[in-house]
């Protein structure tokens, strides 16, 4: 039998790595996270807190750990290879490739048949001025690597000429981009699935998204109306994922709901923003399931334990918190971050009966929306 407490690394000690943490805890493990500054949200958790600026702390961090997972698609592939000699990193090596670019995501959705944008990835403004004649305008031009949060992308509007396409080459750092056709959605929505290494699967409804300015603000789980046929699609395409990926973890995948049914937009091989809400939400948390898959035990289940459930980002300022303190159905988490522009602070987790009451609620927090 796997011992059912084991030692985690984890690369990144950000708020991520802190609910894993938080989640992990109850079933009896320990953690030591990796992180690049001393005032992250995980540096007064965990067994360990190790630092990127001491060389030896990784040879630490290794030595801790029975496993080593990450919090960011941006995490250095030759790192994670480097210390899978050692110690299992999951997710592997192969999810993080695919992941961690814009192209090879968007080819690997092609390979499997789920739908996504018309892309073409260029190097050079030549390129890309012929690759918006063969896609057509309106598009969105995107950095292939590093962009989170709406950053790294430029918009390219039906009429945009020659001139703005330069502009936006020049704008997103002239390296290589890669060029979408312009989905009509109507909602953003996400899912979320967990595949242990004995390849017992488990799936979260689809939730649905709301951005403002490139920034998840609120989402809202399960999303209304959704078709079981919906839901089953959208369940195929992660199985699919998850198979060839050889997933272990946490799989996230973003989706554009359309006339035509779900277009895939990008998948993170992690714990996501948009599952904070199964901490109270769903009977086994993103987190815990994560830890669960990691340490090879069998994963619980992901069913909602109530109607409807909102997830409200804190963003930039901690905002009115004594008032979120007085709602019966409102559950805070402050990830301890000073407050900056556009920074993800914290959130706050609704619980309802019915959409009406989750609704009015969630005004009640309007001075945390857009
Ligand atoms: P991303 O970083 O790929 O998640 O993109 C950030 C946001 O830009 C998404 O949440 C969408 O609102 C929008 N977006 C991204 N790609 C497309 C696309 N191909 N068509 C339309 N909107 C997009």
């Amino acid at each position: 039998m796997t011992p059912i407490s084991q030692k985690i690394g984890v690369l990144g000690a950000g708020q991520l790595g802190r609910m894993l943490a938080l989640a992990g805890y109850p079933l009896g493990q320990k953690f030591a996270f990796y992180g690049v500054s001393r005032d992250e949200p995980s540096a007064l958790l965990g067994h360990l807190h190790l630092h990127s600026d001491e060389v030896d702390n990784l040879k630490e961090l290794v030595e801790f750990a029975d496993v080593i997972t990450f919090e960011s698609e941006n995490t250095q592939i030759e790192m994670v290879r480097e210390i899978a000699k050692s110690v299992p990193v999951y997710p592997s090596e192969k999810s993080l490739y695919h992941a961690q670019h814009r192209g090879r995501e968007k080819q690997l959705f092609q390979d499997l048949d789920i739908p996504c944008a018309p892309f073409v990835v260029v190097d050079s403004l030549a390129d890309l001025q012929q690759a918006v004649l063969d896609l057509g305008l309106p598009a969105i031009l995107k950095t292939t690597t590093q962009g989170y949060d709406g950053k790294g992308q430029v918009v390219l509007s039906a009429e945009a000429g020659p001139e703005q396409i330069e502009q936006a080459w020049h704008r997103l750092g002239e390296r290589e981009v890669i060029l979408e056709g312009f989905v009509d959605f109507t909602r953003e929505l996400s899912i979320i699935a967990v595949r242990n290494a004995d390849n017992q699967q488990v799936y979260y409804p689809l939730v649905q998204n709301v951005h403002h300015q490139g920034i998840l603000r609120y989402t809202i789980a399960p999303a209304q109306q959704i078709s079981s046929l919906v839901q089953q699609q959208a369940e195929a395409y992660m199985q699919k994922l998850l198979d060839r990926l050889d997933h272990v973890g946490v799989l996230t995948l973003e989706l554009f709901e359309t006339a035509n049914g779900l277009v895939a937009n990008e998948m993170a091989p992690r714990v996501h923003n948009s599952g904070h809400w199964t901490i109270e939400g769903a009977q086994t948390s993103q987190f815990e399931n994560h830890v669960r898959a990691l340490c090879g035990l069998p994963l619980g289940s992901s069913a909602p334990k109530q109607k409807i459930a909102a997830m409200v980002n804190i963003i930039g300022q901690t905002g009115p918190v004594h008032q979120v303190l007085q709602m019966p159905n409102a559950h805070l988490h402050l990830y301890d971050k000073a407050e900056r522009a556009d920074r993800k602070l914290g959130h706050i987790t609704l619980l309802a009966d019915d959409p009406q009451s989750l609704y009015q609620s969630l005004q009640q927090l309007n001075a945390y929306l857009p």
